[in-house]
């Protein structure tokens, strides 16, 4: 018997590797350290008792969208929502790149953008960051308007490197995909509610603009699979017309609904981490033989003095699980670290004392 080759254009792809150890902290993958308040899941399950579960969910997933919208100041029409913001940012290739077409990534940037352009058969076009890790608005134009691609994908705050692009420079590269498109800006704002600039502002009915964000980490709902994104009314209605019918189940419309009756007690949790981050990073800068890099995010960038793979090992062995980023292309020796609560970032601080003691030994 012979089984099928898959697409022969993903025979080198990879699967996406994030790497789960069993370890007692595990600050590896930006989740948020705390559980939603025990109210919302009450409420929740509650409200989901009335469902009937023989119908399929609303697929227009309208509720969601108008109680997303108001409380984005945004109407329900410029608000699309999917199993996470991966869902998201896969309709949005598939419904505006796709064969032919290219997309434009920043690296280093979160691997699943150019992840998911090849599986939806988009040809990924790179440039690089500066050495700061931010997007140059020259440069950015300079490959725009040679490569005009069709979606063109900015991650801020950008996870690895936790860097938040400034106002000027989204509005920068706005302009750009304007005068050489036509084509569309992404923003991935996945960690957009940690950073004091978003693009969501920018967003108009006749901007080729879409920000994207998700409940998984500000919400403390990874578990759920929430992400939505907010842009043009006829982009939104594109992008309804690529996805599956009934992709959100009802469960996830409801969770996202009442959520939002708890924004007081998630901007709580945001304002929580940002002030862990600063004292995290400021502890991490006092150790020796780390670069801590600029964060706006719910996790920290650091650059080892020495063999970052090593040092991440000798975490593990002490029951602490961090993203070893020290054999990517222009991260060489990078480590990153999701802000946990006070005590798993003291016991990571402890642990990263004695690891750089045992490895200057
Ligand atoms: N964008 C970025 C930049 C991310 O880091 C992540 C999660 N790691 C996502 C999108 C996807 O998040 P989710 O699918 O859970 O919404």
């Amino acid at each position: 018997m012979s089984l099928p080759l898959p697409r022969l254009d993903l025979g080198t792809l990879e699967g996406y590797h994030s790497p789960q150890l069993d370890v007692s902290v595990r600050l590896n993958t930006n989740e948020s350290p705390y559980a939603p308040p025990q109210e919302f899941v009450d409420a929740w399950l509650g409200a989901l008792r009335e469902v009937p579960l023989n119908r399929y969910p609303d697929r227009a997933a309208l509720e969601l969208r108008s109680g997303l919208g108001a409380s984005l100041e945004q109407p329900p029409e410029r608000v699309f929502a999917a199993n996470g913001s991966n869902e998201v940012l896969q309709t949005l290739l598939l419904t505006y790149a796709g064969p032919g077409r290219s997309a434009l990534v920043f690296e280093p940037t979160y691997a699943l953008h150019a992840h998911i352009a090849r599986i939806t058969a988009t040809e990924v076009v790179t440039a690089e960051r500066t050495a700061d890790f931010t997007v140059s608005p020259t440069e950015a134009g300079v490959v725009i308007a040679a490569e005009r691609p069709a979606v063109v994908m900015l991650c801020s705050p950008n996870n690895p490197t936790g860097t938040v692009e400034s106002r000027a420079t989204v509005a920068s590269l706005l302009a750009a995909v304007i005068d050489h498109g036509p084509g569309l800006l992404v923003v991935d704002e996945a960690y957009g509610e940690f950073a004091d600039d978003s693009a969501l502002e920018l967003v108009a009915d006749d901007v080729p603009l879409v920000v994207v964000r998700t409940y998984s980490k500000v919400w403390s709902l990874a578990a759920l699979r929430l992400g939505f994104a907010v842009g043009p009314p006829s982009v939104i209605a594109e992008l309804e017309k690529t996805v599956l019918p009934y992709h959100l189940s009802a469960a996830t419309q409801l969770a996202g609904r009442e959520a939002l009756r708890f924004h007081s007690q998630m901007r709580g949790r945001v304002d929580t981490l940002v002030a862990e981050r600063h004292r995290l990073s400021a502890a991490l800068a006092r150790l020796p033989g780390l670069t801590v890099h600029p964060s706006g995010a719910n996790f920290v960038l650091v650059q080892v003095d020495g063999d970052g793979h090593a040092l991440w090992q000798r975490l593990v062995e002490r029951g602490i699980l961090v993203r070893d980023f020290s054999r990517w292309p222009r991260l060489a020796n990078c480590l990153r670290i999701t802000v946990g609560t006070p005590e798993e970032d003291d016991a990571l601080l402890t642990a990263l004392r004695e690891a750089l003691t045992e490895a200057a030994a």
